[in-house]
């Protein structure tokens, strides 16, 4: 139902936050890159999910083979690399509770994923094919990224990005916001947070602040940026505002659905699984044989309220993959 393209990595995630990224002295290791986090949020709901990607030939690219595999995730599209290493991010929250990163991709394995080498039969058969710009930021792979959405839509799959949008890895402000639309001009549906909306709509925004609209009272000027994101393409976009949950949005229509009130206890890998959430709520639609352009009401109620529990569920537990929630806990808190 849904298949993933694009970065494939390890996480090492700092466990003494609050210093500087170069000072953390203790690591802890764990599978990540939001696409691969996004096919095992939609396989741990159920769905059925597929990667394509590159790790290494290493002892990283044979764990993050066998999570894939353990979460139930097709891998016949996960290729290993002989000549490159699997890609590595150190991230840890500073001082500012903000993370920061330290990306180890150059001419890492995923980064290495070439147009020759992409399984055309898994992408002409999927539902739903999910990229994110970070693929985008590097060649081969980013020719490659592009040339699997377009083989996907041409065999008439629904295409679903997430611009994730990491500035370090784009030389300038201005290619990271003008290779982010571009892409985002190729999918059927967005997700995205309020600060890469104001980045890509407001050129004098600053970049990664956690300004919220939302809080400033100014959800007008949230609504018409996005209805102005909508016109650039895309025919349904969610834009998540943290605890304060999400608008979800298409030309004719915007819904307001509140977070789901829970215990807090780390926060990363909310937006992945606020993705797989709604990415869920879309294969339902499309088995119904509803088109993304006809969705309206209950529908994108539904897809906020998957969207936000999934992402919810994810906050009260620590790390990203393994705190990805079950179909059955989704639905106890969602009430169905
Ligand atoms: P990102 O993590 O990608 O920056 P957000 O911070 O907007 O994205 O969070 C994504 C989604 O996660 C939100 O739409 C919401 O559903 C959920 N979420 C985030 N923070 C909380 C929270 N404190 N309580 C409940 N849900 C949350």
């Amino acid at each position: 139902d849904v298949l993933s393209i694009g970065e494939i990595l390890i996480d090492f995630v700092g466990k003494d936050t609050g210093l500087p990224l170069a000072e953390v002295k203790e690591f802890t290791r764990a599978a990540g890159g939001g696409p691969a986090n996004v096919v095992v949020g939609v396989a741990r709901l159920g769905g059925k999910a597929g990667f394509i990607g590159k790790v290494g030939r290493d002892a990283f690219g044979e764990h993050l083979r066998k999570v894939l595999e353990e979460n139930g995730v097709d891998v016949r599209g996960l290729i290993e690399d002989p000549e490159a290493n699997t890609t590595l991010v150190f991230v840890a929250l500073n001082e500012k509770a903000v993370p920061e990163f330290i990306f180890f991709r150059r001419g890492t394995a995923d980064t290495r994923l070439s147009p020759q080498e992409l399984p055309l039969e898994i992408l002409s058969s999927t539902r739903i094919l999910h990229f994110s710009s970070v693929s985008l930021t590097v060649e081969p792979a980013r020719s490659a990224t592009l040339e699997a959405v377009r083989i996907a839509r041409e065999a008439g799959s629904l295409i679903s990005f997430d611009p994730n949008i990491r500035l370090s890895l784009w030389p300038d402000l201005e290619s990271a916001r003008e290779e982010v639309l571009k892409a985002l001009s190729l999918a059927d549906v967005v997700k995205l947070n309020e600060s890469e909306l104001g980045f890509l709509m407001l050129p004098d925004h600053p970049p990664e602040t956690s300004q919220s609209y939302y809080a400033m009272g100014s959800l007008e000027a949230l609504i018409f940026e996005a209805y102005t994101l909508l016109n650039k393409g895309p025919r349904l976009v969610a834009v998540t505002l943290g605890d304060q949950g999400v608008l979800v949005m298409t030309l004719k229509e915007k819904i307001h659905i509140p977070a789901f009130q829970v215990e807090v206890v780390d926060t990363t890998g909310a937006g992945d699984a606020f993705m797989a959430g709604m990415l869920m709520v879309l294969v339902e639609a499309l088995k119904e044989g509803m088109g993304v352009g006809a969705l309206e009401g209950e529908w994108l109620k539904r897809i906020g309220l998957f969207g936000n529990a999934a992402a919810a569920l994810t906050c009260t537990r620590p790390g990203v993959m393994p705190a990805l929630p079950r179909k059955e806990e989704v639905e106890t808190l969602v009430g169905t």
